[in-house]
């Protein structure tokens, strides 16, 4: 099954959206993108798209940010990834990446007097973390501050960060890197956000603890409490803390939420999937996937029925 991209105002086959080698953005990381899933569900022979609008509506943020010009509405574009999703037509779950990006063939380190332009494309992707429960390290690689690269808005450049992160963390055996703030508080793991379970709350770094806001972080924050009754304390996380907290995982548009077994060599309780994460995970598996009625306003389904 071809992929297809949607790319200078028309959709064509994935091979053939190419950009030119003087592309600004190649340059220099002036761009926001996005990843968002369509996720297939095959009693129903649907695929639903989770939280479409409030993917663009942060991508239409960070391009304020980086002052790139949107040459599409967040309808227009919701409107066309539905439409790009159910032209590539896969019956499994698919990844939508959208990028708003300095399209100019210029050089000069800038961000204004520049053109921008956007395009997205959508591949199959299964899971992103391949393993049940994730063995994660500290990474001696610290999130940057938001007046040096604010963390808050998806800017392809500053994913060189997460990427020594992760490289890191693999290449020492683990699957995960947890990168702390510049004050050394727990920032979010490479590409997720990252929960604890405390005396049966949920904790989770706050806003200004240098993270994405992540799309599923609020998800799980919405699902913890409405369905398992859970308070979220959102506060500047100590380091010390993920080794003695109750349970903990990751959560990503790509990583779903990843139970989190062992953190520098210390069991995270008693090395097990938590019973709290359990439970989430199967919520939010259930809810992505359009299969419970209360959230199906998050669901948004590619073929016509
Ligand atoms: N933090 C980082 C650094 C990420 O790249 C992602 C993935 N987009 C997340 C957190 C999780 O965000 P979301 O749940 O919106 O995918």
């Amino acid at each position: 099954m071809p992929s297809y991209a949607y790319f200078q105002k028309q959709f064509l086959p994935l091979e053939e959206a190419k950009i030119g080698i003087m592309t600004h953005a190649l340059h220099y990381g002036t761009a926001i993108f996005e990843g968002i899933r369509g996720n297939w569900n095959e009693s129903r022979g649907q695929t639903y798209v989770f939280r479409l609008r409030e993917h663009f509506e942060r991508l239409a943020r960070g391009c304020r940010v980086l002052q790139i010009k949107l040459p599409l509405s967040v309808d227009e574009m919701c409107n066309l990834s539905v439409e790009l999703m159910a032209k590539c037509g896969f019956r499994e779950d698919a990844y939508l990446r959208p990028v708003a990006y300095t399209s100019s063939q210029a050089l000069g380190v800038r961000l204004h007097d520049l053109e921008h332009d956007f395009f997205m494309f959508v591949i199959p992707w299964g899971p992103y973390l391949d393993v049940d429960k994730a063995r994660c390290c500290v990474s001696s690689w610290h999130r940057p501050e938001d007046n040096a690269i604010p963390p808050q808005i998806k800017a392809n450049g500053i994913y060189i960060n997460n990427a020594l992160a992760k490289t890191e963390a693999q290449k020492a055996g683990y699957d995960e890197a947890i990168m702390l703030s510049p004050d050394g508080h727990i920032s979010e793991g490479s590409g997720e956000n990252i929960f604890l379970v405390m005396d049966g709350k949920l904790v989770t770094p706050a806003v200004n603890n240098n993270i994405l806001m992540g799309i599923t972080r609020n998800t799980v924050i919405e699902l913890a409490e409405k369905e398992l009754g859970l308070e979220t304390v959102q506060r500047a996380i100590d380091r010390s803390e993920l080794y003695v907290a109750d349970e903990c995982f990751l959560t990503g548009t790509a990583a779903h939420v990843t139970p989190v077994s062992e953190i520098d060599d210390r069991k995270v309780g008693d090395g097990e999937i938590g019973e709290i994460t359990a439970k989430l995970q199967e919520l939010y598996t259930r809810v992505i996937r359009g299969e419970h009625p209360d959230y199906m306003h998050w669901c948004t389904p590619v073929y016509d029925k």
